[in-house]
């Protein structure tokens, strides 16, 4: 079947569903002290490879059209190249993974071997004190020959995403941008999100800073400026000599407005909106139980139709 040809569902506020999350591990190998786990509520056990490939057909047989596999960590899965590799055998037109970048230089081969496009690397400064304190962990040098790696194999784009936080590593967003040129990755640089999985709740008062402040120097540098409608209209700066991303908070009725995307959590529930838990349609009882691909089509229709703007109107 020619997914391209299938039409995407929409809506009831006419946003059409073009994209699926699926979250595959809550588990991760390091620990950033800011992390909001992708608003999922941890849970024991995780989806198996057959039921994550099953998920991915029904959503390609309903016109969603790319993939993108998050966490936690993904890339500690044993089975994670079985898992690109059957989902990349059902013709997305986009297949991509996000990691921490920690495994990436043993992985990146094997990635693209298997059918993946692209990656996004987490990955916030080239300090390694402040790499430390962020994520309690030393793998600093370990990434950033990932990160390489991940582009010299022909991963296409390898976007590095910064949180930017300030007094950690706001000032870094230069050499960020230096180090990813150099590189051949693109920056994409992230507005801290406020988040209620983080045990410091002061954290965000403590390290929010507002990437307006960048945008307006990128905006006087910058020789083109390209707004992406169906990326939560995301803006991507072309300057002199390199581009960077800028992604803006995701909680207000822009980003609702502008969203394409379901999510699927470890457990195998489906997600209609990022930031909500009390919406979820579980997927796993009933694939266990034996539901037709037909039946299960109907329960992601049930996510669609259940998506409400978060935040006010579309
Ligand atoms: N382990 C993978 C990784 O490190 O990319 C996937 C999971 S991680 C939760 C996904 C993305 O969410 C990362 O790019 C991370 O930087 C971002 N993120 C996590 N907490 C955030 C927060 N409070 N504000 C903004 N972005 C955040």
């Amino acid at each position: 079947m020619d997914q391209n040809k299938i039409q995407p569902q929409t809506d009831t506020y006419q946003r059409p569903v073009l994209s699926l999350r699926i979250s595959i591990t809550n588990r991760c190998n390091i620990n950033c002290f800011y992390c909001h786990h992708d608003g999922i509520i941890p849970q024991e056990y995780e989806m198996e490879t057959s039921e994550i490939e099953r998920i991915a057909r029904v959503a390609r047989n309903l016109g969603i059209n790319k993939i993108r596999l998050s966490g936690g960590e993904p890339l500690i899965r044993t089975d994670i190249i079985d898992i690109v590799s059957r989902i990349s055998a059902l013709n997305f037109q986009d297949v991509s993974l996000t990691t921490n970048g920690t495994l990436l230089e043993d992985y990146s081969q094997k990635l693209k071997d298997a059918g993946l496009d692209r990656v996004n690397v987490s990955f916030d400064t080239l300090n390694p004190n402040t790499y430390k304190f962020i994520t309690k962990s030393n793998y600093l040098e370990k990434v950033k020959r990932g990160i390489k790696k991940a582009v010299e194999v022909g991963l296409y784009p390898v976007k590095v995403n910064m949180v930017v936080m300030r007094g950690l590593n706001h000032e870094e967003v230069w050499d960020m941008f230096q180090f990813c040129k150099e590189t051949g990755a693109i920056l994409q640089i992230i507005e801290l999100l406020k988040t209620e999985s983080c045990p410091d709740t002061d954290f965000f008062d403590d390290y929010h800073y507002d990437i307006g402040i960048i945008e307006d120097q990128l905006q006087k540098q910058a020789t083109k400026v390209k707004t992406r409608p169906f990326m939560q209209d995301r803006k991507k700066y072309f300057l002199q000599d390199g581009e960077i991303e800028v992604v803006r908070p995701m909680d207000n009725t822009e980003f609702c407005k502008n969203c394409t995307r379901l999510r699927i959590t470890p457990e195998g529930k489906l997600k209609p909106c990022l930031l909500r838990n009390d919406n979820l349609v579980d997927l796993i009882e009933p694939i266990r139980e034996g539901y037709s691909d037909e039946e299960l089509e109907k329960l992601f229709l049930e996510a669609i139709a259940s998506r409400e703007p978060y935040y006010g109107q579309c």
